[in-house]
């Protein structure tokens, strides 16, 4: 269920989102400063954050700078006003949308399913969608454990420290700690051939492991 943190002073216009959101198969939480938006989102991530310009301690554009600093959520501004805030400046500071009051709050649940739609699909709240942990030796992928062989293990490790860094196969074999000889790409491509049918079993839209012809494998965690 994703969650959604709505930053608002105004109780009348909180509920309604409230009200909204949650109708659409959110949980919410709500708070009526910038300072505890910050806290809230160090302690519990949302998917999502409905964010206030005008609020009483500091403001939304204020709010989302110091956001931006730990945390990439996607941000929609609630503005008093038209020429509040621009498209630009919006995007500036890191928002995804805006909207301006008075709005329909089935509007703003409509625009908040869209975003979320966009987002690289998360398993919860701040989590990865892959996850390694080294000292079980197990990959995690949508809440969904791996079974790996060694070598597929050793692969996807490899990859995931380094998102989005193009290995070769030779620098791949190296990582799972076999002499590279000949025939060396074949024994790199199979690996890489199972482990894509193992990730498919659990998600079978997705493609976290890209080939780069030529070049080798990356991990993308936009397409995870
Ligand atoms: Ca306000």
């Amino acid at each position: 269920m994703p969650h959604i943190l709505i930053v608002e002073d105004e109780a009348a216009i909180a509920d309604t989102l409230v009200y909204a959101l949650q109708a659409d198969g959110h949980s919410t939480e709500w708070v009526t400063l910038g300072s505890a938006a910050l806290d809230q989102q160090r302690v519990r991530p949302a998917d999502l954050i409905i964010l206030d310009i005008g609020l009483p301690d500091i403001s939304g554009f204020e709010t989302c700078r110091q956001l931006r600093r730990f945390s990439e959520v996607p941000v929609m501004f609630l503005s008093a006003r038209d020429g509040e805030i621009d498209r630009v400046v919006g995007l500036e500071i890191g928002a995804d949308d805006y909207v301006v009051k008075p709005f329909s709050p089935r509007e703003v649940a409509a625009r908040v399913r869209a975003i979320l739609k966009r987002m690289v699909p998360r398993t919860e709240a701040g989590t990865a969608v892959l996850q390694l942990d080294t000292v079980r030796m197990q990959i995690t992928y949508r809440g969904q454990p791996l079974a790996l062989t060694r070598h597929e293990f050793r692969l996807l490790q490899c990859l995931l420290e380094q998102p989005r860094r193009v290995f070769s196969r030779e620098q791949l074999l190296d990582a799972l700690g076999v002499a590279s000889d000949v025939g060396y790409e074949r024994t790199i491509d199979s690996h890489i051939k199972s482990l894509r049918a193992k990730l498919r079993q659990v998600a079978a839209d997705a493609e976290p492991i890209q080939t780069h012809r030529g070049l080798g494998y990356s991990f993308s965690p936009e397409h995870a």
